[in-house]
């Protein structure tokens, strides 16, 4: 079985941001030489997110809003996680939400989605290098 791992990293100038990182994952793939087996993406900080959805703006918004209506940024002081002296309650929960990362089939030495998956990066907490990994394993 051959394994194949690499960090993508990121840094975001906005506080929020969702990208596509579709392509990134698609060229560690044929980076990894695997054709058959399992990727793995994650988000290796506790205030992002790697999910799978559609590519399409308004959809984008709208998850923006729902999760800004379920854990408003401000005020700031309304969680006790910000006492630590952070102000980053909010995207601790966004992430929780959004969840942490993915897994997706090899087939063919392709990424084995459905029609309109893709796979997106989550930024809660920007405006600092963050990663994420990519672990690839099969044959
Ligand atoms: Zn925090």
């Amino acid at each position: 079985m051959k394994s194949y791992r690499e960090e993508l990293w990121f840094d975001i100038k906005k506080r929020r941001d969702y990208i596509n990182i579709t392509p990134k994952v698609e060229e560690a793939l044929r980076k990894s030489g695997i054709r058959e087996g399992l990727c793995l993406v994650n988000a290796m900080h506790i205030t992002a997110s790697v999910y799978i959805n559609d590519d399409e703006s308004g959809l984008i918004q709208d998850y923006d809003d729902w999760l800004e209506q379920l854990a408003p940024h401000e005020p700031v002081e309304h969680y006790r996680h910000n006492l630590t002296g952070e102000d980053n309650g909010d995207a601790h929960l966004k992430r929780q939400v959004m969840g942490r990362g993915v897994v997706v089939a090899v087939t063919g030495g392709r990424l084995d989605f459905g029609t309109w998956e893709r796979i997106f990066y989550a930024e809660f907490d920007g405006r600092r290098k963050k990663r994420v990994l990519v672990k690839i394993i099969g044959e």
